[in-house]
């Protein structure tokens, strides 16, 4: 199944009910001709990396025709099927992969990545059999990242704030059911070092029925440490202060039925298994401390552990992308496309943006940064006509390709139905949308 959506016409003409394109869906770009007058040009990847490129080429270059792939169904990628649904605002992050845990007992049921989860309740098709078990009492995240908050207040968040987005229902109904009562979110490292960002922070403390859980021995001489962080630094772990020290505001949720907890200097170590060894009953942590001091600090265990008793454990470790095809090099180390400016090291003609171009990391403005700076070197090797030469097939030999497999593509328009089906049916429930997660009711739908 492909989607294959044509922009000839201009961005504009894009559909504006997703306006905040967020970050980072890898993406590739191939320049088709040589011929300046009428670049034809295929991005692989409908994410936000994807469109961004698109978007600057078109914008900049008046005859470029944009061919944009995508293996899904339906488009926009990780703004879809990674944002967490109550962030309509903010749609987000990519990359094909999670990191594994690398630890014993990593495979027992009730450990999940926490990219499998954020598909299961975004409706990616891949992740609905997922079935995460929400009847133990105890959640443990690992990781500090702003996805362990995404997951974390998902967990949390009362469910009739849930009802009002576009989560899906299957996941809705799963976390009405939900026992999860305490998460905590693991980092190997301090306060200082934590990788969420103030504003996702401030949510959690600000979820309603929840309490956070700080250990005030974490924040032990940081008031003065803070003095010489950054600015942003110094705002966040100022804030994670006043709520350990339980300042003003903090304290009127003693008895608030739910809670979270960030847990420092703890690296994952083993999971637990249960005594019938069927599945997870804990995170064995090692304790750490620090060698270095600020970002660049390291982890280096004590020699002492603690057992972290929980029923779900959801590895938010970061993101990794894939290498797409063995004709496109791939940096596995760096889990990227090697590349100058977007262009693809000894590959004329190929560019990427997004996380397969930079790593996972950053946020919206970084990739759509980082993309339009893929579309200006193209403009500029389309220009300095440092592109392969010859006629290319473009779109017509990937249709005689999909023909020959019985592939019939998805087009925009089709998408624009199944667009139109998903607004409809959240309408009558009171969401955004319902979204749609089986590929073949999709087809059904467009007659296919
Ligand atoms: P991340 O920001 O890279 O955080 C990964 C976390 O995992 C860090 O705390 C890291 O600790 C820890 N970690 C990594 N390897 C580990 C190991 N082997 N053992 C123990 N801990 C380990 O990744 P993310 O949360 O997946 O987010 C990815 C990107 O998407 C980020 O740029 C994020 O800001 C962005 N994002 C933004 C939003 C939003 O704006 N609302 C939402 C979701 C994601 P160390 O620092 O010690 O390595």
């Amino acid at each position: 199944m492909a989607l294959r959506c044509s922009c000839r016409w201009p961005w504009s003409a894009w559909p504006r009910t997703r306006p905040s394109f967020a970050r980072n869906t890898p993406s590739l770009c191939q320049q088709f001709s040589t011929q300046e007058i009428n670049p034809q040009i295929c991005v692989v990847g409908s994410g936000p990396a994807g469109f961004y490129t698109a978007q600057h080429v078109l914008k900049h270059h008046a005859k470029a025709h944009v061919d944009i792939y995508e293996r899904q169904p339906v488009p926009f990628g990780l703004v879809r099927f990674g944002v967490a649904p109550d962030h309509p605002e903010v749609k987000s992050y990519g990359a094909e992969d999670h990191q594994t845990l690398g630890v014993q007992g990593e495979q027992l049921p009730g450990v999940l990545s926490a990219r499998a989860f954020v598909g299961w309740y975004n409706g990616l098709p891949e992740n609905q059999a997922l079935a995460p078990d929400l009847s133990c009492d105890t959640a443990v995240i690992l990781g500090q990242g702003n996805v362990a908050l995404d997951v974390a207040r998902i967990l949390l968040t009362p469910i009739e704030h849930l009802e009002k987005t576009d989560i899906t229902e299957a996941a809705l109904e799963a976390l009405r059911q939900s026992q999860v009562k305490t998460v905590w979110i693991v980092g190997r490292r301090g306060p200082l070092q934590v990788a969420f960002t103030i504003k996702e922070l401030r949510e959690m403390i600000q979820l309603p029925g929840t309490r956070p859980l700080l250990d005030p021995a974490d924040f032990l001489g940081l008031q003065d440490r803070i003095k010489e962080v950054p600015r942003p630094r110094k705002r966040l772990t100022e804030l994670l202060l006043q709520t350990a020290t339980g300042q003003p505001g903090a304290d009127h949720r003693a008895r608030a039925p739910r809670a979270w907890g960030l847990r420092f200097f703890r690296s994952p170590q083993q999971v637990l298994p249960s005594p019938d060894g069927q599945r997870a009953a804990g995170v064995r942590l090692a304790v750490t401390r620090l060698e270095g001091t600020g970002e660049a600090a390291r982890a280096v265990p004590t020699g002492d552990v603690e057992d972290l008793p929980c029923g779900l454990v959801l590895s938010s470790l970061g993101y990794r992308s894939r290498p797409i095809d063995p004709s496109v090099p791939f940096d596995p180390k760096l889990g990227i496309i090697p590349n100058t400016e977007g262009r693809v090291v000894d590959a004329p003609g190929l560019y990427c943006s997004g996380w397969v171009k930079r790593g996972p990391t950053g946020v919206i403005a970084t990739t759509m940064t980082d993309s339009f700076l893929t579309g200006q070197t193209l403009l500029q090797d389309l220009k300095a006509g440092l592109l392969p030469s010859g006629p290319r097939p473009g779109y017509a030999a990937i249709q005689a390709l999909l023909g020959s497999r019985g592939v019939r593509p998805v087009s925009f328009s089709d998408w624009e139905k199944l667009d139109a089906e998903e607004v409809s049916r959240g309408q009558s429930v009171g969401k955004p949308r319902e979204k749609l997660v089986d590929p073949q009711e999709m087809l059904r739908l467009l007659g296919h």
